[in-house]
């Protein structure tokens, strides 16, 4: 089959592989129907996550058409529509029976590579480097599904393919995010990022009762995008954020803050150019701009959300947090607790997800339209690709 491959740092190509098999009796076998670029992606691309290989397929958030089916499979059947969240959960261990699916203990096949960084593994995901499980990716013309009854979730007639793209990883992650901000009536919620996950969090907060959604970026379209979604846009290059946040909340401040940029945040000043020559000698994997302002911006006694993907950050300001008694809740997306309520969210059109989709490239495009995603060109939001 035709799959889109990393072979070195911005080297990506479509090339022949090894179609996938059913190694599993819980596998199955999924025909993709759409792929599309993450965010996250992009650390993969720029070699920050450590452990990728040449020939690794990329793509974790897929929809598709379930093609072969193992054995031990018992709840969807060839045929299905499906859509699969990116992280790996096998749905019988201790962490899958407690929702939290991307720390499943069972779906990470080498747990030696994670243990020495993070004490324990967490779950498998879809191509996102051997630390991460080494799984094959989605952008290509198949891909094998592990615990397919756990990770299978039939799309509903009605909902189109584009919709049910993103219910695999922004939508989730971001509902996660504003689920973590424990939202009550009157609460004010700050954004920081307008990519997928980002717009996904201030739709979920909208729909979980913020009274006012404010987003943070720096591109235009993006905030364009926000404000259609009924969020306050802040243009970071043009307002002082802190100021402007103080100053839409009567002073006291968002009462829960969202990160949804991650390591390689854009940001201007001293701290930001400390980071990036840290960054560019691998002393440091993380450019924390969007997250330390985050944990300034966040009033007294407030939610800090990261979504964003991190490593090792230097000069995390950890005073701010325990001064100021700030909670702070981050994950991995735990998908499979949250996507068949999405699914009726995006039924019923109060979760639009497809505006995500500003770019559509057949597969073999797709390291053009990686390119294009990176680079943000002509208001790439996410670029989706069709075997
Ligand atoms: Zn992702
Ligand atoms: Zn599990």
């Amino acid at each position: 089959m035709r799959a889109l491959c990393w072979n070195g740092v911005n080297d990506l190509r479509v090339e022949t592989v090894a179609d996938p098999e059913i190694l599993n009796p819980s596998d199955v076998i999924l025909k993709v129907r759409l792929s599309t670029t993450c965010g996250s992606d992009l650390h993969l691309i720029d070699g920050l996550i450590p452990t990728m290989r040449e020939g690794d397929v990329l793509g974790h958030e897929f929809m598709g058409e379930i093609v072969e089916v193992g054995r031990g499979v018992t709840k969807v059947k060839r045929g299905d529509r499906v859509v699969v969240p990116s992280f790996i959960a096998c749905g019988q261990c201790w962490y899958c029976q407690h929702d939290l699916y991307s720390l499943c203990d069972t779906s990470h096949p080498k747990p030696e590579l994670q243990e020495p960084l993070l004490g324990y593994p967490t779950a498998g995901i879809y191509a996102y480097a051997h630390a991460f499980g080494g799984y094959a990716g989605s952008h290509a013309e198949y891909v094998r599904v592990p615990f397919a009854d756990t990770d299978c979730f039939l799309v509903p007639d009605g909902l189109a393919d584009e919709d049910a793209l993103f219910i695999s990883d922004a939508a989730p992650t971001g509902f996660m995010g504003a689920d973590f901000c424990n939202i009550q009536r009157g609460d004010v919620i700050a954004v920081w990022g307008c990519g997928g996950v980002g717009l996904m969090a201030q739709q979920s907060a909208m729909i979980l009762g913020a009274e006012r959604v404010i987003a943070i970026d720096r591109y235009p379209e993006r905030l364009a995008q926000a404000a259609a979604f009924g969020a306050t846009p802040l243009d970071f290059t043009q307002v002082d954020v802190l100021d402007a946040l103080k100053e839409l909340t009567g002073g006291r401040g968002p009462d829960a803050c969202i990160d949804a940029v991650g390591m390689e945040a854009s940001g201007t000043g001293l701290q930001h150019a400390y980071d990036r020559v840290k960054q560019a000698l691998y002393l440091e994997t993380d450019r924390g701009t969007a997250l330390r302002q985050a944990m300034l911006a966040v009033r007294k006694g407030g939610t800090l959300s990261i979504l964003g993907v991190y490593g090792l950050m230097d000069k995390f300001p950890l005073g701010v947090l325990m001064n100021k008694g700030v909670t702070v809740r981050t994950a991995q997306q735990h998908g499979q607790a949250y996507v068949p309520r999405l699914l009726e969210h995006a039924l019923r059109g109060e979760l639009t997800p497809a505006a995500l989709a500003t770019h559509r490239f057949p597969l073999e495009e797709s390291a053009k339209g990686y390119h294009m995603f990176k680079h943000k060109e002509d208001g790439c939001l996410r670029a989706v690709f069709m075997p």
